[in-house]
C-alpha cells in the first residue's frame, strides 16, 4: 500500500477573463472526499454577475481567436496538451480525491486522454475546410467552416478531467470561445486545467471556467442569448429540460444522456474473457460510466456458470482509498449517487431478483457500494429499466437471435452495446440489429479521441470526439460569386 501524496495547493476559484477570481457575491460551497466524506476545500460558487463577466470575456476574445492562423491556433492548444501531461500527478491525485476515482486509473487513462483530446483536435483542426461547388459556369460558390461563437460546456461529476476536456478541446479548436460548467461535486481538475491553459497563453478570456449549482449559474448559461451552442453530458431527465430551455433561444445541443447499455455473452464465446469483460463493464469506476454494461444477457446454456464466475469475482473486489496506488475500487462519488444506488439494490431485492453477490454498503465510512450482481431479472424490474449509474449488474437469460435482439432493444435507452462471441457473423449481425450509438465486440468501453461517441434515443443526439465531434462546433456559409 503506497499512499501517493495529494497536491497541498491548487485553483478553488472561477476562471474568468483568463484570471482565477471569486465569486461576485463571495459564495462558496464544499468539495468533499467521497472516500472519507471529509470537506477538500471550499469551492468559489459562480452565479449571474460571473456569468456575465465570463461572457462579457468570451465576447471580446472571441474573433480574435478565431481569427489566429490555424496552425497558431494548433500549436497553443497542443501546449496545454503538454501541461496536463506535466501535471499529470497533480490531476491524478486531486481527481481520485475529489471523485473516488482511483490515482492509478486517473493517472494511467484519464489523464493522457485528456490531454489527448487536446492533441487530436490541435492536428485535425488545421483540416477544417471548405468545398467548392460547381452551380454554373458563371457562378464561383464556396462553403466556409465557421465557429459558432460563444459555446457553454456543461459536465458530470464521474470523469470530471475527461468530460472537461471533450467539452473545450473541440470547441476552442473551431475557434470558439467556451464557458465550462464542471459537476458541482467534482470542480478541481477543471480548474487545474484552466491553469494549464492560462500557461499555454491562450487569449484571456477564450475559456472560463465556472462552478456552481446546475440549477443557478446552469440554467442561467443555457438560457443565456449569447451562448451559441450547448454541450452537455449529464442525466436525461436535466437534458431534456435543458432543450426545453434552450428553445427560445434557438441553441445548438449536443445531448451526451444516459444509458442501460446490454452486454451479451453467447454460449460460444471465450467464457474467461467474457466473464472479465462483463466484470470490467459494470464495475469499472465503480459502475459510474453512462456506457456500463449495467443489463447482462447470457445464453441459457453458459448461463449458470457465467453467473457463478461473476460473482466470485464481484465478491473479491474490495473498496479502499483511491489515494492508494493499489486502489481498484472507489466509492460512489457523492451521497446522492450512494443513497441512489443503495435504494436500486433494495429494490432489486424487493421485486424478486436473485441476489448472487453484495447487495450493501462496504464499511462504515465513505459512499462505498460492494460490487452487486442479481440474476433471474425480469425485463419489468425496476434494475432491468432504470439507469442505476452504480455497481449493479441485471443478469437476464437468452435462448435464440431473435429473442435477444428483442430483449436487448427493449430499452428508452441507446448509449452502447457490447457482444462476446467467437462467431464473427453473428458478432457483425448483433453489431447491426442493436439500437446503440457504440458496440463493442469481445472488448468494452473503449475509446478514442478520433473516434466519435454519442447516443441512440434517449440516451442523446450529437457526436462528440473525432471529426463528426470538431464539425459539431462549426457552422457554414455558402459564398456565391458572380464571375
Ligand atoms: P446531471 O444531469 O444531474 O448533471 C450534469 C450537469 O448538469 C452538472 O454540471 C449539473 O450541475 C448540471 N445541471 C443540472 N441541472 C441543470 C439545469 N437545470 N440547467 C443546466 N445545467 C444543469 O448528471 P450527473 O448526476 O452529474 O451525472 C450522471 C448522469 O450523466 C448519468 O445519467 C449518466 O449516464 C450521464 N452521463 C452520460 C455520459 C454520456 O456520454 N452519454 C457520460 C457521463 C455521464
Amino acid at each position: 500500500m503506497a499512499i501517493v501524496e495529494a497536491p497541498k495547493q491548487f485553483p478553488t476559484r472561477l476562471f474568468i477573463a483568463g484570471e482565477f477570481v471569486d465569486a461576485a457575491d463571495k459564495r462558496t460551497y464544499d468539495s468533499l472526499n467521497p472516500a472519507t466524506e471529509d470537506v477538500i476545500a471550499p469551492i468559489a460558487c459562480a452565479g449571474k454577475a460571473d456569468l456575465e463577466a465570463a461572457v462579457a470575456a468570451a465576447r471580446k476574445s472571441q474573433p480574435e481567436w478565431a481569427a489566429l492562423p490555424p496552425a497558431r491556433r494548433s500549436s497553443l492548444i497542443w501546449k496545454i496538451g503538454d501541461e496536463i501531461m506535466k501535471r499529470r500527478h497533480e490531476f491524478a491525485a486531486l481527481e481520485a480525491m475529489d471523485s473516488g476515482k482511483p490515482y492509478k486509473e486517473c493517472h494511467d487513462i484519464d489523464v493522457p486522454m485528456a490531454a489527448d483530446h487536446f492533441k487530436y483536435f490541435a492536428g485535425v483542426l488545421r483540416s477544417l475546410q471548405g468545398d467548392t461547388i460547381p452551380v454554373n459556369d458563371n457562378l464561383f460558390v464556396y462553403t466556409l467552416r465557421e465557429p459558432l461563437g460563444i459555446v457553454a460546456g456543461i459536465t458530470p461529476w464521474n470523469f470530471p478531467l475527461l468530460m472537461a476536456a471533450r467539452k473545450v478541446a473541440p470547441a476552442i479548436a473551431a475557434g470558439n470561445a467556451v464557458i465550462l460548467k464542471p459537476a458541482n461535486p467534482t470542480p478541481l481538475t477543471a480548474l487545474l486545467l484552466a491553469e494549464c491553459i492560462q500557461a499555454a497563453k491562450l487569449p484571456p478570456g477564450v475559456v472560463a471556467v465556472l462552478p456552481g449549482k446546475g440549477s443557478e449559474v446552469g440554467q442561467l448559461i443555457v438560457e443565456h442569448p449569447e451562448s451559441a451552442a450547448i454541450s452537455f453530458t449529464g442525466s436525461t431527465s436535466v437534458g431534456v429540460k435543458m432543450v426545453r430551455d434552450a428553445a427560445p433561444s434557438l441553441k445548438k445541443l449536443t445531448m451526451e444522456l444516459g444509458g442501460k447499455s446490454p452486454n451479451v455473452v453467447f454460449a460460444d464465446a471465450d467464457i474467461e474473457t467474457a466473464v472479465k469483460g462483463a466484470q470490467a463493464a459494470i464495475f469499472y469506476n465503480k459502475g459510474e460510466v453512462c456506457t456500463a454494461g449495467s443489463r447482462l444477457f447470457v445464453e441459457e446454456k453458459v448461463h449458470d456458470e457465467v453467473v457463478e464466475k461473476l460473482a466470485a469475482r464481484a465478491a473479491k473486489m474490495k473498496g479502499s482509498n483511491p489515494l492508494d496506488d493499489e486502489c481498484r475500487y472507489g466509492p460512489q462519488n457523492n451521497k446522492q449517487q450512494f443513497d441512489t444506488t443503495l435504494k436500486y439494490i433494495e429494490a432489486g431485492k424487493k421485486e424478486g431478483a436473485r441476489l448472487v453477490a453484495g447487495g450493501a454498503r462496504m464499511g462504515d465510512k465513505g459512499y462505498f457500494v460492494a460490487p452487486t450482481v442479481f440474476a433471474d431479472v425480469k425485463p419489468e424490474m425496476t434494475i432491468a429499466r432504470e439507469e442505476i449509474f452504480g455497481p449493479v449488474l441485471a443478469v437476464q437469460k437468452f435462448s435464440g437471435f431473435e429473442e435477444l435482439v428483442e430483449k436487448a432493444n427493449a430499452s428508452e435507452y441507446g448509449l452502447a452495446a457490447g457482444v462476446w462471441t467467437r462467431d464473427v457473423s453473428k458478432a457483425h449481425k448483433y453489431a447491426k440489429a442493436v439500437k446503440a450509438g457504440a458496440v463493442w465486440v469481445n472488448c468494452y468501453n473503449w475509446y478514442d479521441s478520433a473516434v466519435p461517441y454519442g447516443g441512440y434515443k434517449a440516451s442523446g443526439y450529437g457526436r462528440e470526439m473525432g471529426l463528426q465531434g470538431l464539425l459539431a462546433m462549426t457552422q457554414s456559409k455558402s459564398v456565391w460569386v458572380q464571375l
